[in-house]
Protein backbone atom coordinates (compact mmCIF):
# COMPACT_ATOMS: atom_id res chain seq x y z
CA UNK A 1 0.00 0.00 0.00
CA UNK A 2 0.86 3.77 -0.09
CA UNK A 3 1.71 6.24 2.31
CA UNK A 4 -0.96 8.17 2.63
CA UNK A 5 1.76 11.03 3.53
CA UNK A 6 4.34 11.15 0.67
CA UNK A 7 2.64 8.15 -1.79
CA UNK A 8 5.65 6.04 -1.27
CA UNK A 9 5.23 2.27 -0.92
CA UNK A 10 4.90 1.35 2.60
CA UNK A 11 5.23 -2.30 3.91
CA UNK A 12 1.91 -3.90 5.02
CA UNK A 13 3.25 -5.96 8.43
CA UNK A 14 5.19 -2.97 9.28
CA UNK A 15 2.96 0.35 8.71
CA UNK A 16 6.02 2.96 8.99
CA UNK A 17 7.11 4.68 5.73
CA UNK A 18 10.75 4.46 5.00
CA UNK A 19 10.12 7.68 2.54
CA UNK A 20 9.18 10.15 5.27
CA UNK A 21 9.28 8.39 8.08
CA UNK A 22 5.35 8.49 8.62
CA UNK A 23 4.32 6.25 11.68
CA UNK A 24 0.20 4.53 11.69
CA UNK A 25 0.38 5.38 15.28
CA UNK A 26 0.38 8.87 14.99
CA UNK A 27 -3.19 8.22 13.72
CA UNK A 28 -4.11 6.17 17.04
CA UNK A 29 -3.56 9.23 19.36
CA UNK A 30 -6.06 11.70 17.48
CA UNK A 31 -8.34 9.07 16.25
CA UNK A 32 -8.41 6.50 18.71
CA UNK A 33 -9.53 2.59 18.52
CA UNK A 34 -12.09 2.31 16.05
CA UNK A 35 -15.64 0.88 16.88
CA UNK A 36 -16.25 -2.62 15.30
CA UNK A 37 -17.00 -2.77 11.54
CA UNK A 38 -21.04 -3.62 11.56
CA UNK A 39 -20.44 -6.55 8.49
CA UNK A 40 -19.29 -5.27 5.48
CA UNK A 41 -21.21 -2.01 5.08
CA UNK A 42 -20.50 0.46 8.52
CA UNK A 43 -23.50 3.16 7.30
CA UNK A 44 -21.98 5.84 10.37
CA UNK A 45 -22.97 9.09 8.70
CA UNK A 46 -26.82 6.96 8.03
CA UNK A 47 -25.94 8.17 4.16
CA UNK A 48 -28.23 5.08 2.71
CA UNK A 49 -31.48 3.91 2.65
CA UNK A 50 -31.82 0.61 4.36
CA UNK A 51 -32.66 -0.47 0.55
CA UNK A 52 -29.63 0.91 -0.75
CA UNK A 53 -27.70 -0.75 2.14
CA UNK A 54 -29.59 -3.98 1.72
CA UNK A 55 -28.32 -4.09 -2.09
CA UNK A 56 -24.36 -3.01 -1.61
CA UNK A 57 -24.23 -5.72 1.29
CA UNK A 58 -25.52 -8.34 -0.87
CA UNK A 59 -23.40 -7.43 -3.97
CA UNK A 60 -20.34 -7.43 -1.14
CA UNK A 61 -21.37 -10.33 -0.13
CA UNK A 62 -21.40 -11.92 -3.24
CA UNK A 63 -18.22 -10.92 -4.00
CA UNK A 64 -16.75 -12.06 -0.87
CA UNK A 65 -18.21 -15.62 -1.43
CA UNK A 66 -16.87 -15.67 -5.04
CA UNK A 67 -13.33 -14.49 -4.48
CA UNK A 68 -12.62 -15.58 -0.72
CA UNK A 69 -11.66 -11.96 0.02
CA UNK A 70 -13.08 -9.22 1.74
CA UNK A 71 -14.74 -5.92 0.80
CA UNK A 72 -15.76 -3.68 3.42
CA UNK A 73 -17.77 -0.25 3.15
CA UNK A 74 -17.64 2.25 5.55
CA UNK A 75 -19.44 6.01 5.41
CA UNK A 76 -18.66 8.62 8.22
CA UNK A 77 -19.65 12.50 8.68
CA UNK A 78 -16.14 13.42 9.12
CA UNK A 79 -12.86 11.95 8.80
CA UNK A 80 -11.29 15.13 10.49
CA UNK A 81 -8.57 16.16 11.53
CA UNK A 82 -6.89 13.82 9.15
CA UNK A 83 -7.85 13.60 5.75
CA UNK A 84 -9.96 10.92 4.28
CA UNK A 85 -6.59 9.07 2.22
CA UNK A 86 -5.42 9.02 5.92
CA UNK A 87 -8.54 7.66 7.71
CA UNK A 88 -8.42 4.86 5.25
CA UNK A 89 -5.40 3.95 5.49
CA UNK A 90 -5.38 3.81 8.90
CA UNK A 91 -8.85 1.90 9.46
CA UNK A 92 -7.70 -0.57 6.82
CA UNK A 93 -5.10 -1.58 8.93
CA UNK A 94 -6.70 -1.24 12.53
CA UNK A 95 -9.43 -3.57 11.60
CA UNK A 96 -7.53 -5.79 9.53
CA UNK A 97 -8.99 -5.99 6.57
CA UNK A 98 -8.76 -9.10 4.84
CA UNK A 99 -6.49 -10.88 7.52
CA UNK A 100 -3.21 -10.31 8.32
CA UNK A 101 -2.22 -10.78 4.78
CA UNK A 102 -4.81 -8.11 3.94
CA UNK A 103 -6.52 -9.88 1.32
CA UNK A 104 -9.09 -7.14 1.19
CA UNK A 105 -10.60 -3.51 0.07
CA UNK A 106 -11.90 -1.20 2.12
CA UNK A 107 -14.41 2.20 0.75
CA UNK A 108 -14.73 5.07 2.60
CA UNK A 109 -17.23 7.85 1.89
CA UNK A 110 -16.58 10.84 3.93
CA UNK A 111 -19.39 13.20 3.99
CA UNK A 112 -17.85 16.62 5.44
CA UNK A 113 -15.35 15.96 2.72
CA UNK A 114 -17.15 15.08 0.01
CA UNK A 115 -14.36 12.26 -1.05
CA UNK A 116 -14.66 8.61 -1.52
CA UNK A 117 -11.32 7.06 -0.66
CA UNK A 118 -10.42 3.38 -1.46
CA UNK A 119 -7.67 1.52 0.19
CA UNK A 120 -6.52 -1.96 -1.64
CA UNK A 121 -4.46 -4.53 0.19
CA UNK A 122 -1.42 -5.28 -1.35
CA UNK A 123 -1.97 -8.36 -2.73
CA UNK A 124 -4.65 -7.26 -4.66
CA UNK A 125 -2.72 -4.61 -6.52
CA UNK A 126 -2.35 -7.03 -9.39
CA UNK A 127 -5.83 -6.69 -10.23
CA UNK A 128 -6.17 -3.02 -9.64
CA UNK A 129 -3.86 -0.73 -8.37
CA UNK A 130 -5.01 2.12 -5.63
CA UNK A 131 -4.85 4.64 -8.34
CA UNK A 132 -6.95 2.55 -10.63
CA UNK A 133 -9.55 1.84 -8.12
CA UNK A 134 -9.76 5.32 -6.96
CA UNK A 135 -10.79 6.41 -10.73
CA UNK A 136 -13.11 3.53 -10.93
CA UNK A 137 -14.89 5.03 -7.62
CA UNK A 138 -14.27 8.63 -8.50
CA UNK A 139 -15.98 8.26 -12.40
CA UNK A 140 -19.09 5.75 -10.85
CA UNK A 141 -19.66 6.90 -7.83
CA UNK A 142 -19.32 10.96 -8.65
CA UNK A 143 -22.24 11.33 -10.65
CA UNK A 144 -24.64 10.49 -8.60
CA UNK A 145 -23.03 11.59 -5.30
CA UNK A 146 -23.26 15.21 -6.50
CA UNK A 147 -27.07 14.70 -6.68
CA UNK A 148 -27.06 12.89 -3.23
CA UNK A 149 -27.75 9.33 -4.80
CA UNK A 150 -25.71 8.06 -2.27
CA UNK A 151 -27.14 4.29 -2.96
CA UNK A 152 -26.53 4.31 -6.54
CA UNK A 153 -23.55 5.94 -6.29
CA UNK A 154 -21.84 3.87 -3.94
CA UNK A 155 -23.77 1.03 -5.43
CA UNK A 156 -22.18 1.48 -8.99
CA UNK A 157 -18.93 1.94 -7.80
CA UNK A 158 -18.50 -1.11 -5.73
CA UNK A 159 -20.06 -3.19 -8.21
CA UNK A 160 -17.62 -1.92 -10.80
CA UNK A 161 -14.40 -2.34 -8.64
CA UNK A 162 -15.69 -5.95 -7.27
CA UNK A 163 -16.51 -6.63 -11.32
CA UNK A 164 -12.71 -5.78 -11.81
CA UNK A 165 -11.22 -7.92 -9.26
CA UNK A 166 -13.61 -10.77 -9.66
CA UNK A 167 -12.46 -10.82 -13.54
CA UNK A 168 -8.55 -10.86 -12.16
CA UNK A 169 -9.04 -13.77 -9.50
CA UNK A 170 -11.31 -15.97 -12.53
CA UNK A 171 -8.65 -15.53 -14.83
CA UNK A 172 -5.85 -16.26 -12.55
CA UNK A 173 -7.71 -19.82 -11.39
CA UNK A 174 -7.87 -20.61 -15.22
CA UNK A 175 -4.32 -19.95 -15.55
CA UNK A 176 -3.27 -22.28 -13.12
CA UNK A 177 -5.84 -24.71 -14.36
CA UNK A 178 -4.20 -24.74 -17.83
CA UNK A 179 -0.86 -25.45 -16.42
ZN1 LIG B 1 5.71 8.49 3.47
Amino acid sequence: MKCPKCEGYMNDSTPVCEGCGFDIHEFDEVLQTPTERDGLVTDWAGALSEEGRERINARLQAFCEQTGLDYCLVTLDSSAPQSPREFVFWLFNRWQIGGEEHLGVLVLLAMAERRVEVEVGHMLEKYVSDDEAAGVLEHHAVPFLKKGDFDNGLYHSLDMLARIIEHGVSEEKANETAN
